[in-house]
């Protein structure tokens, strides 16, 4: 039995850096509430509130006068909301979730119609689309614009920093089919952050050689899921959480067994699973 570790693994450059800022506020001042998660990880925010990281729901929500902002970013319109309520805002938001962002502004200004491509219920989508001042839209289907008559003169395209190249490719063909019997005007700005690249095509690299693949995050994590979902397509893929989702049967089932995890999960996790499969390799 083989166990074999992904090459890019723990926190990308972007969540890092915002945990290193929250940790420092939280030091300084004894406790901090952050706006919603600062990561879609629920192992990392449970070690935050140990060290006083109060997650408030809302704005509404918030009880303190500082507030951290996460990696995801915000739109300009909640941080102005905060700042009108007399908040100190401490804005974490990652450096290539902030470049989509005056993308989408430079978009926006030019006149053209911004369209992401990404979930539109994710929160960075939705702080994108508030930095294009709205106008625009997020999708994963190039074919819901055909619904737009007629279709908008200039089209702005960027991505979600954490969507699949490939996938965003593809969308971007789809749209240029579109468009070219339409007579608008694409523009075409590639978003995608280079920890997600360097990530995926380490995970695509071992999944090609072993034959169950585990992918260590958060279920509501979109790049974990993203993962998963690339890696299903060469092996036989399990998302799981933590080391105690780990199944004794796999290391008789399988040979070869790769680990990888997402963009807000922990080397320590990657670390429990990882010996958690040692130790039942050791029983069997
Ligand atoms: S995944 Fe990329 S864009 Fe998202 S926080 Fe990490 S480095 Fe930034």
């Amino acid at each position: 039995m083989k166990i074999e570790k992904a090459g890019e693994t723990g926190f990308c450059f972007g969540v890092r850096r915002a945990i290193d800022i929250l940790e420092r506020v939280a030091r300084e001042r004894g406790s901090v509430e952050t706006l919603g998660a600062l990561v879609h990880n629920r192992q990392v925010l449970k070690r935050l509130s140990v060290i006083g990281v109060r997650v408030a729901s809302s704005i509404d929500d918030i009880r303190g006068d500082i507030v951290v902002t996460g990696a995801h970013g915000i739109s300009p319109q909640v941080e102005e909301e905060l700042r009108s309520r007399q908040l100190t805002v401490v804005n974490t938001t990652c450096p290539f979730v902030l470049r989509a962002q005056k993308v989408a502004q430079r978009l926006a200004r030019s006149g053209f119609l911004v369209i992401i491509y990404g979930d539109t219920n994710h929160p960075e989508v939705k702080g994108i689309l508030g930095w294009a001042n709205n106008v625009g839209m997020a999708t994963l289907d190039a074919g819901s614009l055909a619904s737009f008559e007629p279709l908008p003169r200039r089209l702005g395209v960027l991505a979600q920093t954490t969507q699949i190249p490939d996938h965003f490719t593809r969308f971007t063909k789809d749209l240029l089919g579109l468009v070219l019997a339409k007579d608008s005007e694409l523009r075409v700005i590639d978003t995608i952050c280079h920890d997600i690249r360097r990530r995926q095509a380490a995970a695509m690299d071992l999944a090609s050689r072993v034959d169950l693949m585990l992918v260590t995050g958060d279920h509501t994590s979109a790049n974990t899921n993203h993962l998963a979902e690339l890696c299903s397509g060469t092996t036989t893929t399990r998302l799981i959480e933590t080391a105690d989702e780990v199944e004794p049967a796999w290391v008789q089932e399988y040979r070869r067994i790769g680990v990888t995890g997402g963009a807000s999960t922990a080397e320590q996790t990657i670390s429990e699973v990882l010996a958690k499969l040692e130790e039942y390799t050791g029983k069997s």
